[in-house]
């Protein structure tokens, strides 16, 4: 999969990309991202890329003809047509069901706003719009690498282990169970409290840890986030597990 990212801060992407899964799949080549520097884009001396808005007010906007020319430029790199996305708190908020969807395009491009946001008529050649929160950043840097290290878990070969992706919270529509790693007795809890790992996860009994782990991600998804409970998909064991979770908080 191929991202093209188009921003003022180059270093900010390429530094975030330097390490950690994604920067592993780019050495092998599973990923490619090409970030490019609006500035190359411009055409005068000083490599302008912003200017002040029409009808007054404070802040600069991301002038529209080297954001344009950027995009001309990045559609001629390859024969398909890249899928171009505004980082904007206006756009679709993020969610594991955009991040699957964008998975499966072949080419994203990503433009970074920064200031007041780009001209308005540069959304005339972008397919959408996408927010990380409800919440306004500096720039569409960060957006932009919380939307490639989403997405690019999406793409067969990123993680190692698929089915770690599959567990993942919202992966099925449930929060993930908790994790446990040696020791199996640690101190440092509250006043100095020993802290154990659940017998359950010792056992060698396969079926029940899984059990276990079903009731536990349904546990908490029920406790923190009952609203992802509607769209779930749950298999008939769950759906049991869920009755008697529900039947248990509802009586206490
Ligand atoms: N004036 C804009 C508004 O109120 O909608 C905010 C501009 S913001 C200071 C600058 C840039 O940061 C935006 O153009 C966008 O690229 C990025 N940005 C800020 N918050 C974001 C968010 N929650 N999600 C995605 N991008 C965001």
């Amino acid at each position: 999969m191929r991202f093209d990212v188009v921003t003022i801060f180059p270093a900010m992407i390429q530094q975030a990309l330097g390490a950690g899964i994604v920067s592993r799949a780019i050495e092998r080549k599973t990923l490619n991202v090409v970030v490019h520097d609006l500035r190359d884009f411009t055409t005068d001396k000083h490599r302008v890329v912003d200017d002040m808005p029409y009808g007054g007010g404070p802040g600069m906007v991301l002038k529209p003809e080297p954001l344009f020319r950027a995009l001309d430029a990045i559609e001629q790199l390859e024969e398909s047509r890249p899928t171009v996305l505004l980082t904007s708190p206006q756009g679709t908020l993020l969610t594991q069901r955009v991040v699957e969807r964008l998975g499966r395009q072949p080419r994203l491009v990503l433009l970074c706003g920064r200031y007041e946001g780009v001209d308005e008529r540069v959304r005339s050649r972008v397919d959408e719009e996408i927010s990380i929160g409800d919440y306004v950043l500096s720039g569409g840097e960060l957006p932009a690498l919380v939307i490639i290290d989403a997405v690019a878990r999406m793409v067969p070969g990123v993680v190692g282990d698929e089915q770690s992706v599959a567990e993942d919270s919202f992966g099925r529509g449930l929060l993930d169970f908790p994790h446990y790693t040696r020791p199996a007795e640690v101190a440092g809890g509250t006043e100095g409290q020993t802290l154990r790992v659940p017998d359950v996860l010792m056992s060698g009994n396969h079926a029940e840890i899984r059990r276990w782990r079903k009731r536990e991600a349904l546990a908490r998804t029920l406790a923190r986030r009952p609203d992802l409970l509607a769209t779930a998909e749950l298999d008939d064991d769950e759906r049991k597990l869920l009755r008697e979770l529900t039947t248990r908080r509802d009586s206490q």
